[in-house]
């Protein structure tokens, strides 16, 4: 018989821990979180040397929690003592809070079909299919890297495959993408005295926006500014690399413009991720965005009743949940749904209102406002 649970949060990373907590909060027993590898998986595998944008402050006894927590009674800050964590310092984080409120995470399981069978979903996993009544898909973007996107890109390294910068061999490295993964790549390879030319289509110094998604943040703006050596690092903006191909010697990086780069080591490739979407593409529909289509009031998958989707991968017109600070105020938004739907008081869930991790209303996002 397939065991079968009434809610199943698939991924234990910020969205799936977060969405758990709140229906902790409201006494909702019959969950669990299925989780590939172990809680926080995508942080223990940033390279070493990233360390959050967002800054962590324990702010919360006044009203306004810590930037990167994610229940408005937790504090990053105040757990790690630190301002801008490594992702191993917030997995920990998110270990602790995991322990503390006994979230029931199955470890190890990898979900890697769904489908809908009359009213519940049969989960296929590496611990054979499971079903439920609803499903939160929260298995996040990072183990989803983007690494098919020009002819030969698959000569590059992706940023999310890199253990470490420090351990990388070589004195000269060539990085494809200048927003924030990239220019976390150059100044912690030129930091470590190696010359970096970085190239993007866009001029990311000069894009401002209220919008952190949008432009690079202040954080790393102080980090180039602080390099002891910043003729380690070239720029070129304005065209993108079209392929990359594999020569004897180096690689040769071919711009859309004409002109052409040599590499002896293998480039690196900064250029975002897919989505772990790909995964329920049977149950989906996508705007011309490719985006998934949501219930902007509920985050529920338009066409696939009390199937809902948390994490980076929310969009709501120019609305991009992509930071934690963002993405964690839908988290009660999908636990109150539920429990409407279950008919379980959803009172307890005005303190994520307070704590202002309860946006129910999107307006506030739309345009160039900040969010
Ligand atoms: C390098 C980098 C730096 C970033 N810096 C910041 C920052 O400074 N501030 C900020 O707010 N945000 C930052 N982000 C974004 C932030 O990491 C995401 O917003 C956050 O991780 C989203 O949490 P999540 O739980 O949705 O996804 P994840 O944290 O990716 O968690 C998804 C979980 O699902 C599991 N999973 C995946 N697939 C499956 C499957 N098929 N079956 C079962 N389990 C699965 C994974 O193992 C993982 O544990 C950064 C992201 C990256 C990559």
């Amino acid at each position: 018989m397939k065991k079968s649970y009434k809610i199943i949060i698939v991924g234990a990373g910020a969205s799936g821990l977060g969405i758990a907590c709140c229906l902790r909060e409201l006494g909702i027993k019959e969950y669990v979180i299925l989780e590939r590898d172990s809680v926080g998986a995508a942080f223990k595998h940033w390279p070493k040397e990233t360390r959050f944008i967002t800054p962590s402050f324990t702010s919360n006894a006044f009203g306004i929690p810590d930037l990167n927590a994610i229940t408005p009674l937790t504090s990053p800050a105040l757990t790690l003592q630190t301002e801008h964590p490594t992702g191993l310092e917030y997995a920990q984080y998110l270990e602790i809070l995991a322990k503390k409120y006994k979230l029931p995470v199955k470890k190890g399981i990898e979900v890697f079909r769904i489908e809908k069978q009359e009213q519940k979903y049969i989960l296929q996993t590496t611990a054979g299919d499971i079903e439920a009544e609803y499903v939160i898909f929260a298995a996040g973007e990072f183990f989803y890297p983007n690494k098919n996107i020009f002819k030969g890109s698959q000569h590059a390294t992706h940023t999310a495959t890199i253990p470490e910068y420090k351990k990388l061999i070589g004195e000269k490295f060539t990085i494809i993408g200048g927003y924030e993964s990239g220019i976390d790549a150059a100044c912690a390879l030129a930091g470590y005295g190696k010359k970096v030319t970085v190239i993007d289509s866009q001029n990311r110094f000069e894009t401002t926006s209220d919008d952190p998604s949008l432009a690079l943040s202040p954080r790393t703006r102080d980090r180039l500014k602080q390099l002891s050596n910043p003729e380690l690092l070239t720029v070129q903006y304005g065209s993108p690399v079209t392929e990359i191909k594999q020569e004897k010697l180096d690689y040769k990086i071919v711009l859309a413009n004409g002109t052409t780069l040599r590499s002896v080591t293998r480039p690196i490739l900064a250029a975002g991720f897919a989505t772990s979407t790909i995964l329920i593409e049977n149950l989906i529909t996508r705007d011309e965005k490719q985006n998934t289509i949501l219930d902007p009031l509920t985050d529920e998958v338009v066409g696939s009743p009390n199937l809902y989707l948390s994490g980076p991968m929310v969009h709501h017109g120019d609305a991009i949940f992509c930071f934690i600070y963002k993405n964690r105020q839908r988290y009660a938004v999908i636990a109150s749904s539920i429990a409407k739907k279950l008919g379980v008081d959803t009172t307890p869930l005005e303190q994520y209102r307070r704590y202002q991790m309860f946006l129910d209303d999107l307006s506030c996002c739309e345009g160039s406002c900040g969010c």
